[in-house]
């Protein structure tokens, strides 16, 4: 058993630093809330904490590399405060396991993605023993007392020595924190889960071995999840899986589909814009085009990413679609709204990309007409099936393919933008400008980042705002005030 009467000074302040995507955020978001109720303080300031939690992703190379680089640093700083404790959790967890403590590793626990609800007691074990190593003295031996942790039945099961606090692999337990605990930074927008994992195996990808198959959340604690979520003033929600278009799939026969699911929470009072990510091609349905085009609480902005434009590659990626076959649902999404932006991911120099086939990519962009892409160059990743081809696209011609891709994308992004100017849209206000703090900052329907001039009281609220110019990636424009018989347009008026 863990040794716990290593004294421990009290408050504990925990600083989460997060990696990656919206999952990593929302799953921060919960850890945040599940770590406040048990007594713990959460702080942004990573110099004022007695414990960093890195949440993160090993989608990509660098990203790792980031979260040991960072790491390194912090660790480098506990020559003046060696109680501090470095915990990681995340993707990079999962995968890693172990082999994160010891040696040169810096990390004192390691929790894998289905061991959220241990991190509160890996977190203590750590600082006791941290805290009995570096006779801290300024002390509270009350402090586990009052936190009220109770020792988990699962970690002897984990973790069987107290000496390795690691915990990793399926959730034997079924427990997990509360998703309703998530403490979001604004009360008018969220992120909300409904499924974990994926089952799809890209060869490219670690995500189904991080994260495990796909495990959609039952409609009903969703809709809950919602309808609590709108009572509290929210009134834009992102919905999360890493293939939304399966949500269900999983689940006993009669559960709703994705559609079905998004048309129940188009119904909830409230939340006035839905949007959700991922939408894997090859699982998008009539049903769900259908939906979008009839519900105007979804917003009109698709995440649907293609991640090359050849055929060859495509197979190789295991992406279960055509070119032709993505081009098909593109035009069909399109049909049923004219106003729909389309958001992608590219990969460049997968292996064996030749130049044939990138050129095909670039076709495809111009074609598609993207309004955003998210665009990576191919870096291995250990255990997927693409690790055991020979990464063989000089790192220097993947540069140059990445560069020329985002110049054909930055033009496309611009055109979507300027294609706004002159017209009034709908902008949720997400806060002062980071650039400048005298000015708003928002998002419109299609996702277009806006800044124009306002009070602050306006954040977190819907307002009307006429575009008067477009750089290459941000509209400005001035709020109107809707009177009387106004309307908002987003057609261009022609005065
Ligand atoms: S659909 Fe493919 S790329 Fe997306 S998470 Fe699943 S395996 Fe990874």
């Amino acid at each position: 058993m863990a040794d716990f009467s290593a004294p421990l000074k009290a408050p504990i302040y925990v600083c989460l630093l997060t990696y990656g995507c919206q999952m990593n955020i929302l799953d921060s978001q919960i850890l945040s809330g599940n770590l406040t109720r048990q007594g713990f303080v959460v702080v942004d300031d990573e110099t004022a904490a007695d414990a960093v939690l890195f949440i993160t992703c090993s989608v990509r190379d660098l990203a790792e590399r980031k979260v040991l680089g960072k790491a390194g640093k912090l660790n480098v700083k506990r020559n003046r405060r060696p109680e501090v404790v470095l915990g990681v959790t995340g993707c990079m967890a999962e995968l890693k396991g172990e082999s994160l403590l010891g040696g040169k590793n810096v990390f004192d626990f390691v929790a894998g993605t289905h061991k959220r609800h241990l991190i509160p007691e890996l977190l203590l074990r750590a600082l006791c023993k941290r805290a009995a190593a570096a006779e801290v003295t300024a002390v509270n031996a009350e402090a586990l007392e009052r936190l009220g942790i109770a020792l988990s039945p699962y970690m002897d099961e984990c973790a069987p020595s107290s000496e390795r606090l690691f915990a990793v692999g399926r959730n034997e337990s079924g427990e997990g924190p509360d998703e309703l605990e998530a403490m979001r930074p604004r009360p008018w927008q969220a992120f909300v889960e409904i499924m974990r994992g994926c089952s799809n195996f890209c060869s490219y990808c670690v995500v189904p071995y991080a994260r495990g198959p796909e495990v959609s959340r039952p409609a009903e604690e969703i809709l809950k999840e919602l309808e609590t979520l709108a009572g509290s003033g929210c009134v834009e929600v992102t919905l999360l899986g890493q293939n939304v278009n399966s949500y269900g799939k999983d689940l006993p026969k009669g559960s709703l589909s994705f559609p079905e699911l998004l048309e129940k929470a188009a119904k909830i009072e409230g939340l006035k814009w839905l949007r959700f990510v991922t939408s894997n091609p090859q699982d998008i349905s009539d049903d769900l085009i259908a939906l979008m085009a009839s519900e105007k609480k979804i917003c009109r902005y698709l995440h649907f990413p293609l991640q090359s434009g050849s055929n060859r590659i495509l197979k190789m990626m295991n992406r279960k679609y055509t070119l032709e076959q993505y081009l098909e649902k593109v035009a069909k999404l399109k049909a049923a709204m004219p106003d729909l932006w389309l958001a992608g991911d590219l990969i460049v120099g997968f292996p064996g990309e030749t130049l044939e086939d990138f050129q095909a990519t670039l076709a495809a962009v111009e074609k598609i007409d993207y309004a955003n892409n998210f665009l990576f160059k191919y870096s291995e990743r250990p255990g997927t099936a693409a690790a055991r081809l020979k990464d063989d696209v000089p790192l220097e011609e993947k540069k140059r393919r990445h560069a020329e891709l985002m110049a054909l994308q930055g033009r496309l992004t611009h055109e979507h933008l300027k294609s706004l100017v002159g017209t009034t849209q709908e902008v949720l206000v997400e806060g002062h400008s980071k650039r400048n703090r005298d000015v708003l900052q928002g998002r419109t329907t299609h996702y277009a980042n806006v800044v124009f001039e306002g009070d602050p009281s306006l954040i977190g609220k819907f307002v009307p705002v006429r575009m008067e110019s477009a750089t290459p990636l941000t509209l400005y424009g001035s709020c109107e005030r809707l009177t009387g018989e106004e309307k908002l347009t987003n057609e261009k008026e022609t005065s």
